[in-house]
């Protein structure tokens, strides 16, 4: 899970599965996930399948009130501060996941 470092187009992460490092392009990512039918979390951002063992794993954006201080260097405040990062870079990019209103049943009832 951990974010090693931000570039302004990608993102180095290390699986908490295996540790393998990899690099994850901005275009490979998306701000927002379904959690339930109709229900979206526009906190988390879904990363790929790790290529190394499988796992899938998220992040999660707290809310701005939980952000520590812009020096931070310990563990999990410098994560924490990158996730924050990562999701407003991503946001500025349009990369979220475009949800649709939950709206009235459009199904026509059997006759
Ligand atoms: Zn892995």
């Amino acid at each position: 899970m951990p974010i090693l470092e931000l570039h302004d187009n990608d993102v180095d992460q290390q699986c908490s599965a295996c540790q393998r490092v990899r690099r994850l392009p901005h275009a490979d990512l998306e701000v927002g996930l379904q959690i339930a039918p109709g229900v979206f979390d526009l906190s988390i951002v879904a990363l790929p399948v790790c290529s190394g063992c499988g796992a899938r794993e998220f992040l999660m954006r707290t809310a701005d009130e939980a952000l520590p201080p812009p020096r931070v260097e310990g563990f999990p405040d410098r994560h924490r501060a990158l996730v924050h990062a990562l999701h407003a870079a991503l946001v500025r990019a349009e990369r979220v996941l475009q949800v649709r209103p939950a709206g009235p049943q459009t199904s026509t009832p059997p006759a």
